[in-house]
């Protein structure tokens, strides 16, 4: 990766040294933002059910060990195998009993055993555990012909987590599990990274906002809706800022206020070729913004910079390029923002594709695919049908992109492709 600063890049006729002037891949546009994010420093300290889906800023350092001590993995009874003859049936005497939190009292006498329950502490001197289903019991004694290994149904201390043990380090994000992980160390509350400030606003004089009646020519914005839900469910403080109308004068001023409170500025629209001049004349004015032509389909320009200390993208206006860069480039770039360490780009599995798709070769091309279990057992996948960057209510219907590379010309009926799922991804 290139060493230059975004400024040199923007001022480059260049902007990478491996730059194609007419078009960047996707990888190599997803490489060069992340050389060029500052994630949030500031931190603070929230109880633990408050740091789901945040970024751990600390390590969390096991106290002790997990489980605490060597407890039954059973209900059974649980005596020392040393005391156990290996031939024929063993017999020992009941002698005391363990329950979870309410532990024997004293010791287990040689040839004797105890009843225990799951969870119970294994009292010292002994080491083993046979299930209750594996002896026939009387009030005083069991009975069994099971061969006996050594430690058998016992959960050792420390074998979960051993005292001093990093066990979530910092930038992890926080799953479920996690906030359960954490719980059970005994830590009431976590230090992470403040939420990230992104504000977004749609540029465009066709836009109508709702409530308002269209008029001829006109269509509601629905990029702020999509992008809304997007950064929400990605956790982070979104400010919707509105539909600014092509006006330069409107968009320097939304433009250098975002930029005064925000992490990261998104805007729609307004990037394409031909209609770009005026705003990259902008953006170049309050910031460093390299605008790109990406070899993808859909989304292809793409703005990327800094306007101030915001770091700034430019999304294309179409509806699903929106949403197709927000999940190729915007969102791993966000997670890195809030302190994620590596985040992991969207796994892509294989399926049977059952579509015949028109592709042409050199670009990337994201389908708005729909992933099914077909009756065979096997995951199939087709497309949405009309593959339009205006048609949003594909976008709705898929639960899957299919993603067709560089090389991938077009795609028979019964081919195998790569998908990337949709749900749960933010
Ligand atoms: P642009 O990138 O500004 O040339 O816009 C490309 C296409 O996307 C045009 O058909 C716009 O009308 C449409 N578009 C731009 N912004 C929005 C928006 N916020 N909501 C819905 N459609 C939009
Ligand atoms: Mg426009």
């Amino acid at each position: 990766m290139s060493k230059k600063t975004l400024a040199e890049l923007a001022n480059t006729p260049s902007p990478c040294d491996d730059y194609d002037p007419n078009s960047m891949a996707v990888n190599q546009a997803r490489a060069t933002i992340k050389a060029y994010l500052n994630p949030v420093k500031e931190t603070e300290s929230l109880e633990i059910r408050s740091s789901l889906g945040r970024i751990l800023a600390e390590d969390i350092i096991s106290p002790f060990n997990v489980p605490g001590h060597n407890n039954s993995a059973m209900d059974g009874y649980a005596f020392n195998s040393a005391d156990v003859e290996q031939s024929g049936s063993t017999t020992l005497k009941i002698t005391g009993s363990a329950f979870a939190g309410n532990p024997l009292t004293g010791s287990v006498q040689k040839g004797a055993c105890i009843r225990i329950m799951t969870g119970a502490a294994v009292p010292a001197g002994v080491d083993t555990v046979i299930a209750q289903e594996r002896v026939s019991a009387d009030a005083d004694s069991i009975t069994f012909t099971d061969s006996i290994k050594p430690g058998m149904n016992v959960r050792l201390a420390g074998e979960d987590l051993s005292t001093g043990q990093v066990v979530l380090k910092q930038g992890h994000l926080m799953h479920a599990a996690d906030l359960g992980l954490i719980a059970s160390l005994g830590i009431p509350d976590v230090k992470v990274y403040r939420k990230l400030r992104v504000s977004f606003f749609s540029t465009g004089d066709e836009l109508t906002s709702l409530g308002q009646t269209l008029e001829d020519g006109q269509i509601y914005d629905s990029n702020r809706y999509t992008l809304f839900g997007m950064l929400t469910r990605l956790g982070v403080e979104a400010q919707d800022l509105g539909a600014i109308p092509d006006n330069p004068e409107l968009l320097e001023k939304t433009l250098a206020t975002a930029a005064q409170h925000s992490d990261v500025i998104l805007t729609s629209g307004g990037v394409s070729v031909g209609e770009a001049d005026y705003m990259k004349q902008l953006l170049q004015k309050l910031g460093q913004v390299l605008f790109w032509k990406i070899a993808m389909k859909p989304g292809r320009p793409l703005a990327f910079g800094k306007i101030g200390d915001a770091h700034y993208f430019g999304l294309p206006g179409n509806p699903v390029a929106v949403m197709v860069t927000f999940y190729q480039f915007v969102r791993e770039a966000l997670l890195i923002l809030m302190g994620q360490d590596a985040p992991a780009m969207q796994p892509l599995m294989n399926a049977v594709c059952v579509s015949p798709i028109k592709k042409a070769k050199g670009r990337t091309e994201f389908q708005r695919g729909i992933l099914f279990l077909a009756e065979s057992g096997h995951w199939q996948v087709k497309t949405t049908g009309n593959q339009s960057s205006g048609v949003l209510s594909s976008m709705s219907a898929a639960n899957c992109f299919i993603v067709l590379d560089e090389e991938t010309g077009n795609i028979e009926a019964g081919a195998t492709v790569k998908v990337q799922l949709l749900d749960g991804v933010i």
